[in-house]
């Protein structure tokens, strides 16, 4: 299996490049942000007590998330591999992510990270609030809290994967493809 971690702060590009991925490489897309507007979407329990936190940038609870996880690999037992889009976001959920994928006698091939600067993200966010209908894109103090959520719990997950040899950082800003071209190569040495 391939498993992939397409990794960085948000507005860094990993919807569109997780598209690109997916349609190469024939994978499941687990976006967690996805599913939790889903849930939103669904009006459920656990959808409306996401909301809440989403709303004001924070993180919602490793547990909630690492919950949706390990069912979405339950579903899909027969995947040519996985692509995790905007999880895992803390050290904790990325080592309930590695228990999770022994269970399989799976791991994380390769964590890829696109690189890209706070200006540029708040620029990108703003921009992407314009048609993306997302309440969390519309102003720059929300953003600005994702953005330093990303840099206060996220990082360390960088890290993690680091020591295990897995990390690749991608610069994030530039051409779509040629983006695409430089994680392509790092999943090929993966
Ligand atoms: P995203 O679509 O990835 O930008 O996520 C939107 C929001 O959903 C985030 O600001 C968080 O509130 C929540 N969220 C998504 N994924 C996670 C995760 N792995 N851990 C905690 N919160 C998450």
């Amino acid at each position: 299996m391939l498993n992939l971690i397409l990794f960085g702060p948000p507005g860094a590009g990993k919807g569109t490049q997780s598209e690109k991925i997916i349609a190469k490489y024939n994978l499941i897309h687990l976006s967690t942000g996805d599913l939790l507007r889903s849930e939103i979407q669904a009006g459920s329990e656990l959808g409306l007590k996401a909301k809440t936190l989403m709303d004001q940038g924070i993180l919602v609870p490793d547990e909630v998330v690492i919950g949706m996880i390990d069912n979405k690999l339950k579903e899909h037992r027969d995947a040519a591999g996985f692509i995790f889009d905007g999880f895992p976001r803390t050290v904790k959920q990325s080592e309930a992510l590695d228990n999770l994928l022994a269970r399989y006698n799976e791991s994380i091939s390769v964590m890829v990270a696109l690189v890209v600067d706070d200006n540029e993200l708040l620029a990108r966010l703003l921009n992407r609030g314009k048609t993306s209908g997302r309440p969390d894109d519309q102003n720059e103090e929300l953003i600005t809290k994702r953005i330093q959520e990303y840099n206060n719990k996220t990082r360390p997950v960088a890290d993690y994967y680091q020591e295990q040899g897995k990390f690749v950082a991608v610069n994030g800003i530039g051409d779509i493809e040629l983006i695409f071209g430089e994680i392509t190569k790092a999943i090929s040495a993966a």
